[in-house]
């Protein structure tokens, strides 16, 4: 399979992070790219390196003032008195709050949602880096039907304006919206990180064209917390176009599976021309985080169904994101409806957060009900 990665992703090197008012260190850590790298041509994969496309794909589903202050915040850094090798702020936006600051602490306050993002003096090349690898894999698999985007660092909790959860740029949403725009759509993601993908969700929450599926630990109580609940199905022309199938924590291989299987009939419904596999592996038993303690057979396992001609009848345990163009024709009239979802029932009944999943006009009407 062609693996599409850059040794840039390297250059963001975080080394503290705030966990439960502890500091420690960072666990988005530099080293992730070259293991995947390592296993990659292990495996005997093909591997290369994207040629660079440039902004415009970045800023087809980003805000070009937020693309812009990432690029160029490292090098402003001087106008912080006493700056150190990062560029971090505690003070951040809330949503009743919406003057945009000049000054650099406040703008990054604005541009994120928490601690784990800081600015380094190699995180624009990464983060490009990253962006540029889901770029060149999502012309890879319309060329040869399917194709792996090494992306670090990671993407899905990046929103269209702001950066979380160690995500700046949604390499998901930018190969989803690349692939889209190629075959003119539709296309659908499925999230399998353990981590609903909330800037993910956020990016295409008003639209039809782009169906966006989450199979994620419950987050009443876990990351991200403000989103992620069932109940949140899209808006306006995206109503029906959005699915959340969240699990209670250490729900196991049985009820994870048929998650999968559930948002896989969704996406078939949906007959997209292409797939995006957003392959986070913090599902898995054996990873430091594990909530959903699946195991290696599960996540390894054959299914039943096939989210359309062409598409894999396999999943494999592989980590970032995986495009894979599906041989369909069609456009649904319709949002998919159910076949057989079963999310957890307590994420199915929470009512919507004060902190609207959506982006824009509508997310305030919707926070300014939920207050
Ligand atoms: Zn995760």
């Amino acid at each position: 399979m062609r693996i599409v990665h850059t040794p840039d992703s390297s250059r963001h090197d975080p080394e503290r992070y705030m966990r439960r008012g502890a500091p420690i260190p960072h666990p988005e850590q530099a080293a992730r790219y070259a293991i995947l790298r390592d296993a990659a041509v292990r495996g005997g994969h093909d591997l290369a390196e994207p040629a660079d496309h440039g902004l415009d794909p970045i800023r087809a589903v980003h805000d070009p003032d937020y693309v812009a202050f990432l690029a160029e915040a490292w090098a402003r850094r001087d106008a912080i008195p006493g700056i150190g090798d990062e560029i971090l702020t505690g003070a951040f936006a809330r949503p009743q709050m919406h003057r945009k600051p000049a000054g650099l602490l406040g703008r990054l306050g604005l541009y994120t949602a928490d601690t784990s993002t800081p600015i380094r003096a190699g995180t624009w090349a990464a983060v490009y880096g990253s962006a540029q690898c889901a770029v060149a894999a999502a012309d890879a698999a319309l060329a040869a039907g399917h194709a792996y985007a090494l992306c670090r660092p990671p993407g899905h909790h990046a929103y269209a304006d702001s950066a979380g959860g160690f995500c700046f740029l949604n390499n998901s949403a930018i190969a989803a919206e690349r692939m889209r725009a190629a075959t003119g759509g539709p296309v659908a993601i499925l999230d399998i990180d353990v981590h609903h993908g909330n800037g993910t969700q956020g990016i295409f929450y008003a639209r039809a064209d782009v169906l966006t599926v989450s199979v994620h630990a419950d987050p009443s109580d876990y990351f991200p917390f403000f989103a992620g609940y069932a109940d949140e199905t899209g808006a306006g022309a995206g109503a029906g176009f959005n699915r959340n199938l969240p699990l209670p924590p250490g729900s196991g291989d049985a009820p994870w599976l048929e998650a999968v299987e559930a948002g896989l009939a969704l996406i078939a419904a949906h007959r997209p021309r292409a797939l995006v596999v957003a392959l986070g592996l913090d599902a898995a038993a054996d990873d430091p985080i594990g909530a959903l303690a699946v195991s290696r057979g599960a996540s390894s396992g054959r299914r039943s169904g096939s989210p359309g001609p062409g598409c894999p009848r396999r999943w494999s345990k592989r980590a970032a994101t995986s495009a894979r163009p599906c041989r369909t024709t069609s456009r649904p009239s319709s949002p998919p409806s159910t076949p057989r979802a079963r999310p957890n029932a307590a994420g199915a009944q929470k009512v919507p957060s004060a902190r609207c999943p959506v982006q824009g006009a509508q997310c305030k009407v919707r926070s300014e009900a939920a207050q």
